[in-house]
């Protein structure tokens, strides 16, 4: 397994019902799946590229569990056709607890997924129901029982913290609940109300009154602390891992701006220098696919400004931080040359340190990652 080689993501966007939280591009119409998954066969055949290593294969969306078993194995197969995949490919299904039945799990098993991200958002009911979620937390420990029944040994939660009135009290409750399932590993995402959702929409109408932001950071701080107090790594601002091999190898892909490939309505590619991104909409993907046309809504070629920018706006966010060598390579200047003051200022307030050739948010710092990054941005838009 190399770093380098390729990440592969597919985005399947569809969802039983829409959680009032979520923005990420979903429809509730499972009559369209046929048709996409049709479609997607089509995409994977159009851009086949047997040179490129694949190494890590992401079923992302919506809810790729809303897949047949047939369907996964029938994009696997095709996948494997036209790529060349490393014996040791992670493959990662993300899955909602409340959409899969008896046996499931074994038969993706056997059809190559070897890792799960399961959407499990909370064990205790009553932020399931605030967050209107289509499982229960009894349906979500059946899950995970069964996952790991399965033989399943990597799996993977996703959790939500900072609902209004959540205390670090109940916070660890529900944590407490999670780790009893010893997952490898934890992704723990603070509530953000995303304009445009139906809970955005509550909280502008007053009917939400959302935590502040200092029990906000209070809570951020104690989910770092407390997971690392029971072994796990804090790799990344959102990430937990049980030990180095559990860190998300597809994620930290992005976070390395490795080349990445995404099919599927919405999903973006990334070539190393140029990005793009498929048509947000699943009845045009299907339309073009069906006349041989590539689904593509946009290509950007980044500069170098903005390959900086998001080398700085990737690195501050995980634990290796940025790299400063790589960086200066790119740059054709000295880091320290061009962020002087920046690092003087976050090194006076205990944000950041310089470890090895790497500067790296404290947990600290990591409170203010956006502040931190628009510094870095000015610097480099203004030199
Ligand atoms: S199930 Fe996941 S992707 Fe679908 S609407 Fe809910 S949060 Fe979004």
């Amino acid at each position: 397994m190399s770093e380098k080689n390729t990440a592969l993501y597919i985005h399947v966007p569809f969802c039983i019902k829409k959680c009032p939280y979520c923005d990420f591009y979903s429809v509730a119409t499972l009559s369209l799946k046929e048709r996409f998954v049709d479609a997607l066969l089509t995409e994977i055949s159009l851009r086949e590229d047997p040179q490129s290593a694949i190494d890590t294969i992401y079923f992302g969306g919506g809810t790729p569990s809303l897949l047949a078993p047939r369907e996964i194995e029938s994009i696997l197969s095709r996948v494997r056709d036209h790529f060349n995949l490393e014996t040791d490919c992670e493959i990662t299904l993300e899955v909602n607890p409340g959409t899969v039945g008896p046996g499931y799990f074994d038969e993706i098993r056997r059809f190559g997924v070897n890792r799960l991200n399961m959407g499990v958002q909370s064990l205790c009911d009553e932020k399931l129901g605030f967050m209107e979620r289509i499982h229960s937390a009894e349906t979500a420990g059946q899950a995970l029982r069964s996952a790991r029944r399965a033989g399943f040994d990597k799996l993977g939660f996703d959790l939500i913290f900072g609902l209004p009135g959540e205390t670090e009290t109940s916070w660890r409750k529900d944590l407490d609940r999670a780790l009893e399932f010893h997952p490898e590993h934890l992704s723990c995402y603070m509530l953000t109300y995303e304009p445009g959702t139906p809970m955005h929409n509550e909280l502008q109408a007053g009917r939400i009154s959302p935590l502040d932001d200092e029990s906000a950071a209070s809570l951020f701080k104690f989910t770092s602390t407390y997971l690392e107090a029971n072994g796990y790594l804090h790799y990344e601002i959102s990430n937990f891992a049980a030990g180095p091999g559990h860190r998300s190898r597809h994620n930290r892909k992005y976070w390395d701006l490795v080349p990445y490939l995404g099919f599927g309505p919405s999903a973006h590619s990334f070539d190393g220098s140029t990005r793009s991104w498929n048509h947000a909409d699943v009845r045009r993907y299907g339309d073009e696919l069906e006349q041989g046309v590539l689904p593509v809504a946009e290509t950007e070629t980044l500069t170098r400004e903005q390959v900086l920018i998001e080398m700085v706006m990737l690195g501050l966010r995980t634990s290796g931080g940025i790299d400063i060598k790589a960086f200066e390579k790119i740059s054709s200047q000295g880091f320290m040359e061009m962020f002087k003051e920046v690092a003087r200022e976050c090194a006076a307030r205990s944000w950041a340190m310089i470890v090895n050739h790497r500067f790296i948010l404290t947990l600290e710092g990591r409170l203010f990652l956006d502040t931190v990054t628009s510094l870095f941005a000015e610097k480099i838009w203004n030199r």
